[in-house]
């Protein structure tokens, strides 16, 4: 059971891989790569458990979850109510659209039985019989890996009429979406899962008591549960000991580095390390650049600067530093970037992704465009800063779902750190980093 080595010269002793361990392997996507590391070992422990117990233990065990929002996982099983009559559902969000996040599809393309293992084990706890993978439609060979996954566990009696005992049958669907972003959102994952247009549904209740076909949902993001069978077979003090910042936020995760870095890619670490940590096992930032801006979890987290690079990248880490984890994506960008580009290509993306159902996030962010577009030519006026501040007020905190909040995040942030550059395209009618674009260069 791997740990970080504390206090390690070598930053590379600090990784921690457990679901990536084996993803250099050619066959590790198949059911006999799998189980030669010891897959499929903890479902009979889980399936053991008192269904209760085992919810208890993932509880205390302090797994968050892992698709942005880090509530306990335990606690989220616990809500599903029991002796309802109702039949009870898990449903995996692996609709990872987030711009910059990219930890889920590659774990399901390279080992996706540990999500399927984990599966049967979550089911176990809430007392379903049937859950559901919604992925993400456009990656065609992941959507053909997972249905061979799938395939496989059936025939090994993982799936299937007594996967969860004698006579207690499990099924699995996988589906895949049509590339909306708006359903990567958990109530219009499940509207479209039902056949339905995709739009966010009002919380409460929340899918623990009405969810897919108005019956208790739990919907998990692809990590956490791919997370649990680790979890169940190392057990619950192992995974409270993988802790670098917050004890609060335990355990091994994704981190996912992308952007003007030497090497990017996935790193698999304990919770509540640090950026500069991270760019110290890959390199750092390309040769002769340094670090400008980065956002901690995709660009609905509030950016962070150079002055950040120490932030334990935990709930509580993150969060004093006036973000949020999100998704461990780790866009970095260097001092050769426009914040002003950047957060105007964000800006385009969350309008175009708008689903248009609440007036704030429709108009503002259609708005916000506009104004972007104009503040990066150099065609606007001091005013349209205060402008776009006042739009993503108007929109932070009063839009239906997180998607609003996403898309005004950006613009505080980027005015909070770098306001001057804003300015700077006012006084130089244009961009300063694009000689075509500005007449700072003449
Ligand atoms: P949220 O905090 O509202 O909810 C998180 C989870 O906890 C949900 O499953 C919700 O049902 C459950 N929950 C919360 N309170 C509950 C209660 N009282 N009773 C029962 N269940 C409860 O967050 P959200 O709006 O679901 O998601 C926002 C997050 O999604 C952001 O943090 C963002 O980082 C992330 N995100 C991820 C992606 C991606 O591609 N992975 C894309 C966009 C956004
Ligand atoms: Fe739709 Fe945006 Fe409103 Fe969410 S915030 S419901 S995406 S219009």
């Amino acid at each position: 059971s791997p740990q970080p080595e504390r206090g390690s010269a070598d930053p590379q002793k600090l990784l921690t891989p457990v679901l990536s361990a084996h993803w250099d392997e050619p066959d590790s996507y198949t059911l006999a790569g799998y189980r030669r590391h010891g897959g499929y070992r903890a479902l009979p422990k889980a399936l053991a458990m008192d269904p209760d117990d085992l919810i208890a233990y993932v509880k205390d065990a302090g797994l968050r979850g892992r698709g942005g929002a880090g509530f306990p996982t335990g606690m989220k099983w616990q809500f599903i109510p029991q002796g309802d009559g109702k039949p009870h559902y898990l449903v995996v969000n692996a609709d990872e659209s987030e711009p910059g996040t990219c930890k889920d599809i590659p774990l399901l393309f390279a080992n996706p039985h540990s999500l399927i293992e984990g599966i049967v084990i979550a089911c176990h706890a809430i007392r379903s019989n049937h859950a559901f993978i919604y992925l993400r439609g456009e990656v065609v060979p992941v959507l053909r890996r997972l249905h061979e996954a799938v395939r496989e566990a059936y025939e090994a009696g993982y799936l299937g009429p007594d996967a969860l005992g004698p006579g207690k049958g499990l099924e699995l669907t996988v589906h895949a979406g049509a590339g909306a972003y708006i359903c990567g959102e958990e109530t219009a994952l499940l509207d479209s899962l039902e056949g339905r247009r995709g739009q966010p549904r009002l919380r409460p209740p929340f899918p623990a008591v009405a969810g897919l076909y108005a019956c208790p949902t739990v919907v998990n993001n692809v990590e956490s549960i791919a997370s649990v069978p680790a979890l169940v077979d190392r057990g619950k003090d192992w995974f409270r000991s993988l802790a670098l910042g917050s004890e609060k936020s335990p355990g091994f995760t994704l981190y996912s580095l992308s952007g003007h870095v030497a090497r990017p890619g996935q790193y698999e670490a304990p919770l509540g390390i640090t950026l500069r940590q991270l760019l110290d096992m890959s390199g750092g930032m390309r040769p002769g650049h340094r670090l400008k801006f980065w956002t901690p979890g995709g660009s609905s987290t509030p950016l962070l600067t150079d002055e950040h690079l120490d932030v334990p990248l935990d709930y509580e880490g993150v969060g004093n530093a006036g973000s949020m984890l999100g998704t461990k994506a780790l866009q970095c960008f260097d001092e050769t970037t426009c914040v002003v580009r950047a957060v105007t290509r964000w800006t385009e993306f969350y309008a175009h992704e708008s689903c248009g159902k609440c007036t704030p996030c429709r108009e503002g962010t259609y708005w916000l465009v506009q104004l972007m577009r104009d503040i990066e030519a150099g065609k606007a006026s001091s005013a349209d800063l205060d402008k776009i501040a006042d739009i993503a007020d108007n929109i932070n905190g009063k839009s239906f779902c997180a998607l609003g909040d996403g898309a005004a995040s950006p613009i505080f942030s980027s005015l909070k750190y770098f306001r001057d550059e804003y300015e700077a395209h006012l006084a130089g009618r244009g961009c300063p980093f694009d000689p075509e674009k500005s007449t700072a260069w003449a």
